[in-house]
């Protein structure tokens, strides 16, 4: 079982007036075994991390830091290794199937391929194939019609039990997916969380789930992570029920689930030279301290807090 472990990630990407920077030293370990979410409102950096995670960064990022994944960093791999890697190390489920299914390829050889990554025995490779829809609830009538489908032919459903299947079809050991139930309705919301509880009784060593939906992170996941202005700022098991960041404890509030009281002020803009804790100025328990000191972690990689009132 191998963790992945992040070290001093920074990631910029240079635009006209400078940078933006994405990830600002990230530091933390994804631990084996477990699902962690990684929560944050949009532009916090939670994406361009998977991307850099997955090898996807685009070519003019600005990278430094590493990013280990048993003994290989990630970031000293060539384009073709990297290749290699994702599928067979790391599946990714992206947010819309579409994004995963060729548009122009019938499910079979979609999910073939992916297979055929695997390291499994060549003869094996069909009876795989229908253990897989199976496990993604494809009963025995329909498989022949679903194999023979184009995508457009399948329901959202379909199609999404289709991605989820993909995304562990080369028996990856670690699983990444970027906001696997955004934008979704209840039905396919709650087929999304079966299939990723799916996902994790086919044995994957660890999965990152990307989320805003904190229904999913209450429910699939065992530890919370949570980033601000590219920085992970508070991280650990009990995030959700007992947050401790002011910034945590705002965001959970403007969930609608948690009474939808949208929280003032703005992150800063990426690339924003800022001296001080990044959330200041929005911080209702702002210190003369935090304007002047950007904070450090508190705790450990099992529960850290970046803010001073922990200190
Ligand atoms: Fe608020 Fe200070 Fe904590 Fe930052 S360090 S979150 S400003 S109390
Ligand atoms: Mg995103």
């Amino acid at each position: 079982m191998r963790d992945i472990r992040l070290d001093q990630v920074e990631i910029r990407f240079p635009v006209k007036e400078g940078f933006v920077e994405a990830a600002a030293g990230v530091t933390t370990t994804f631990q084996s075994g477990e699902i962690t979410a990684i929560i944050g409102e949009s532009g916090c950096g939670k994406s361009v991390l998977g991307l850099a995670i997955l090898g996807l960064l685009p070519i003019y990022a600005q990278i430094s830091g590493s990013i280990w994944l048993g003994e290989n960093d990630l970031f000293r791999m060539s384009p073709k290794q990297m290749r290699n890697l994702r599928g067979r190390e790391i599946g990714f489920i992206a947010q819309n199937p579409a994004d995963s299914l060729n548009p122009v390829r019938k499910i079979k050889g979609q999910l073939m391929e992916a297979i055929r990554l695997s390291q499994g025995d060549f003869s094996e490779h069909n009876k795989k194939l229908y253990g897989l829809l199976k496990d993604f609830g494809f009963p025995k009538e329909q498989l022949t019609r679903v194999l023979q489908s184009y995508p457009f032919q399948l329901s959202g459903g379909m199609k999404q039990r289709i991605s989820s299947a993909m995304g562990i079809a080369s028996d990856a050991n670690w699983i990444l997916a970027d906001e696997p139930s955004k934008g979704l309705d209840n039905d396919l919301r709650e087929q999304t969380y079966e299939n990723l509880r799916q996902i994790k009784k086919h044995g994957v060593e660890g999965m990152i789930i990307i989320t805003h939906d904190i229904v999913l992170a209450e429910k699939l996941c065992d530890s919370v992570a949570v980033m601000y202005s590219g920085q992970i700022i508070e991280k650990g098991k009990n995030v959700l029920s007992n947050p401790r960041h002011p910034y945590t404890k705002g965001l959970l509030d403007s969930f609608p689930s948690h009474g939808m009281h949208a929280m003032e002020g703005k992150s800063p803009a990426p690339g924003e030279i800022m001296l001080g804790c990044r959330f200041a100025s929005r911080c209702s328990k702002a210190m003369p301290v935090c304007r002047k000191q950007s904070p450090t972690e508190y705790g450990n990689n099992e529960e850290m807090v970046r803010c001073f009132l922990y200190d």
